[in-house]
């Protein structure tokens, strides 16, 4: 599916048990976040430790267990689990050695959330078939 609009896009990821790694940035041409869907198949880790010049990243932890280094901690994480780390924050993730890991991660600039739901959000006209 692909529907483009004035003011939205909508695609298809595809196969979500399948995906292995989808980054939406250029994808839905995004302009305040990266979104990427992640899979890391049992026993693999991200090759490297990393940090971020600007960017905040929020995780969550669709399915599966794995592990997450941040700054010399180590520590299991699970489906359901959802997490942030600050740009400098020295971060790897490994899937479980019998575990397969999906997860969302976002990334936005830090300290730039000025508002959201009832701040950001304001009541439209127009109205769905189904209100
Ligand atoms: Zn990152």
């Amino acid at each position: 599916m692909e529907k483009l609009g004035q003011n939205y896009k909508v695609i298809s990821c595809g196969d979500i048990q399948s995906l292995g790694r989808v980054v939406l940035h250029d994808t839905l041409a995004l302009t305040g976040a990266e979104v990427s869907v992640n899979e890391l198949p049992a026993g693999v880790s991200v090759p490297f430790v990393h940090t971020h010049k600007n960017n905040e990243e929020i995780y969550v932890v669709l399915s599966g267990k794995g592990f997450l280094f941040i700054d010399g901690d180590e520590f299991e994480i699970k489906e359901g689990d959802a997490f942030r780390i600050d740009p400098k924050g020295e971060r790897c993730i490994k899937a479980g050695d019998t575990s397969s890991l999906r997860f969302i991660c976002v990334q936005a600039k830090a300290n730039t959330l000025e508002g959201f739901t009832e701040t950001d959000g304001l009541p439209a006209a127009s109205k769905p078939s189904w209100l």
